[in-house]
């Protein structure tokens, strides 16, 4: 990936900061946007520093095309051209459907899918243009097999799964591949708040036995982003020890 630059969303910690990592040592230089300037701006900076790749963070709310534009226009001036993006910007506010707050399902749907579109729609015209790009999204297995309390994170992961084939679709002709990723459970700040028991249920669901880790889900990423990857698009990877076959 040496000469290619990449956005990661939401790439400041856990699975996306993984990824970001990730492809700067495949070589790619790498642009974090992640919501809280601080934090983006103090991990592309680690980057740098332990990996030696050039890096830009900046602060962007993915659900506010203005604040894409203008995080693209800055990435632009510096680097001049993208050749990866990673939608990986997701929250969650669990509960169950009746009792789910109008305000939980639309900041979810907000963050989770329309914040997809909108930096594909951004970035993917660069991309066109240039006729080239890889775009990886991060669903997640609940978006392919439901799950209660969590109507509206796996209604938006379900919408990017089928945002990543009308995408893929669209842009195969001009050289820009969309695929996504769907995680299973992965142990980082958002599985950490499940209770022991529930965390020993999840096992049991898994047929490999065991949560997966950041870097399972970076690796995917990293080959679907790759050149390794350029006769395919518009899939979905699981990743998840068997969870969803
Ligand atoms: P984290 O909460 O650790 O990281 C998400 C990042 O996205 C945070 O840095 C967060 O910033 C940032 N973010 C939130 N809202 C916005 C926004 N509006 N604009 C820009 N950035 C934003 O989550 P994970 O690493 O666990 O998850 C990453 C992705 O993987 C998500 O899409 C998630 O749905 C998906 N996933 C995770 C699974 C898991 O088991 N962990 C399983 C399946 C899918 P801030 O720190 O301010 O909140």
């Amino acid at each position: 990936m040496r000469g290619e630059n990449a956005i990661i969303t939401g790439g400041a910690r856990g699975i996306g900061e993984s990824i970001a990592r990730l492809l700067a040592k495949m070589g790619a230089a790498v642009i974090i946007w992640d919501v809280l300037e601080d934090q983006a701006k103090a991990a592309a900076a680690a980057i740098a520093k332990d990996i030696g790749v050039k890096t830009l963070g900046s602060a962007v709310d993915v659900t506010k095309a203005a604040s894409v534009d203008t995080a693209l226009d800055a990435a632009m001036k510096e680097f001049g051209k993208i050749d990866i993006l990673v939608n990986n910007a997701g929250v969650t506010r669990d509960g169950l459907l009746i009792r789910m707050k109008e305000e939980d399902w639309d900041l979810v749907l907000a963050i989770n899918l329309k914040g997809v579109w909108i930096c594909t729609k951004a970035v993917g015209k660069v991309m066109l243009k240039a006729r080239k790009g890889a775009i990886v999204n991060i669903a997640s297995v609940v978006g392919v097999m439901g799950n209660a309390g969590q109507a509206n994170y796996s209604a938006s992961k379900a919408g990017v799964i089928g945002l990543t084939k009308t995408s893929a679709r669209e842009f195969a002709q001009r050289g820009v591949r969309v695929n996504a990723v769907a995680p299973g459970y992965i142990r980082t700040a958002m599985t950490d708040k499940l209770s022991d028991e529930q965390r020993g249920r999840l096992r049991n669901m898994i047929p490999m036995g065991d949560l997966g880790t950041p870097d399972d889900v970076a690796d995917a990423v990293a080959f679907l982003a790759s050149d390794a990857a350029k006769y395919i698009t518009g899939q979905t990877l699981n990743i998840d020890g068997g969870m969803v076959m």
